[in-house]
């Protein structure tokens, strides 16, 4: 084994153990939360090290990558696609991941039900933080973009997801989770079909014990399993 296949094994059993001690330090069921490896910018041999150290989700952020990487692999993972969808990539997006975590309006859920997407999970992406950088729509419209989506498309949505705040105030991050969380409990008491609430997908590398306290049962971790990115932030 080479030293970036050990480093990840080791990386893994590390981001596990933290996800452990957090869902016992907040009273959460053990392995009530799911941890996604964020691959973008390493190659498929990172993502084969990643799921023989027990990874069972890869997450990417561009289309272009995965269609690259994806074939290099062994398979055996669940595939989410966590960065924004162009419209006119959306069959692609179909045909190269199982979750998809950015639906962000109903236009783009029009078109994702029209290609026949109706087998797959969505998530819809909120822009928990207000930074106009990110993608995503507004707390206060998500209920109802909720419904419109449903009812318009036939789609059936499994969860949230959101990017936290880009600051180091942790208040200011935990802010941006728990307004997510409250909206995840409201949808998750409306009795409309196809609003089918699973998946509360929030907390990355810096925020993902702060994201467990408040709720979360989805991290998205990219630096904490293949090391820092060279090329630096992709898209947000
Ligand atoms: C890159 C990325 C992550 C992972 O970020 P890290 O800080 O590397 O853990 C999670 N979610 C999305 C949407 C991303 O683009």
């Amino acid at each position: 084994m080479d030293l970036m296949t050990i480093s990840i094994a080791e990386n893994v059993a590390r981001v596990f153990e933290r996800v452990r001690v957090a869902e016992l330090e907040n009273g959460r069921r053990e392995g009530e939360v799911s941890v996604v490896g964020i691959s973008k910018t390493f190659d498929a041999q990172a993502i084969i090290d990643a799921v023989s150290a027990g990874i069972t989700d890869i997450g990417e952020n561009r289309i272009q990558e995965a269609e690259m990487k994806f074939p290099n692999t062994i398979g055996g993972f669940k595939k989410h696609m966590v960065g924004h969808l162009q419209s006119n990539k959306i069959n692609k997006a179909l045909r190269l991941f199982d979750i998809i975590h950015s639906v962000d309006s109903l236009k783009l859920a029009k078109k994702i039900a029209f290609s026949g997407g109706n087998d797959k999970e969505f998530l819809l992406e909120v822009n928990t933080s207000g930074e106009e950088s990110k993608f995503g729509i507004k707390p206060e419209e998500t209920l109802d973009m909720l419904s419109e989506i449903t009812g318009a498309t036939g789609l059936t949505l499994s969860g949230l997801m959101t990017v936290g705040p880009r600051s180091t105030d942790e208040s200011k991050i935990r802010s941006a989770f728990r307004k997510l969380k409250s909206l995840y409990d409201d949808a998750s008491a409306l009795n409309t079909k196809g609003i089918d609430m699973k998946y509360l997908s929030m907390g990355m590398t810096n925020d993902f014990e702060i994201a467990i306290e408040e709720g979360s049962n989805m991290v998205r971790i990219g630096r904490a399993i293949f090391g820092e990115r060279s090329i630096g932030r992709i898209d947000w």
